[in-house]
């Protein structure tokens, strides 16, 4: 996906604040944070939204929240908790058409969206 700028950010063709990267996933802070903790979580390969996840990739989706889990933890939000979100298509208020995990954390968030 030449235009994705999250396959980008993965190759690290533009630049990002990671904070966990391995073969199959990346972490980076959220360029424009909604809440004192705002990260994203994405898979390395470009699937374009959670409607278009297939069979094969459900090790994968488990290992995306399991990540956002785990960094969630480290980052100091279990006791408070978080927001673990995926946006999908227009109505869902998706902007980037690569599926991400958003992890909002560090102060109250209303329910419910606008
Ligand atoms: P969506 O609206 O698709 O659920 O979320 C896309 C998120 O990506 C937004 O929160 C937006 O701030 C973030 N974002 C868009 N472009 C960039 C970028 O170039 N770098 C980073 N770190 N975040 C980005
Ligand atoms: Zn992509």
């Amino acid at each position: 996906m030449n235009d994705c700028i999250f396959c980008k950010i993965a190759a690290g063709e533009i630049p990002s604040k990671k904070i966990f990267e391995d073969d199959d996933i990346l972490a980076f802070h959220d360029i424009t944070p909604q809440s004192p903790v705002h990260f994203l979580v994405i898979p390395k390969k470009h699937i374009r939204n959670i409607m278009e996840l297939g069979e094969g990739d459900i090790l994968l989706v488990g290992r995306l929240l399991n990540k956002a889990q785990e960094l969630a933890v480290s980052l100091g939000c279990a006791e408070k908790g978080a927001r673990f979100v995926i946006n999908c298509k227009a109505d869902g208020g998706q902007t980037v058409d690569h599926l991400h995990v958003h992890v909002l954390a560090g102060r109250p968030l209303a329910w419910p969206p606008g």
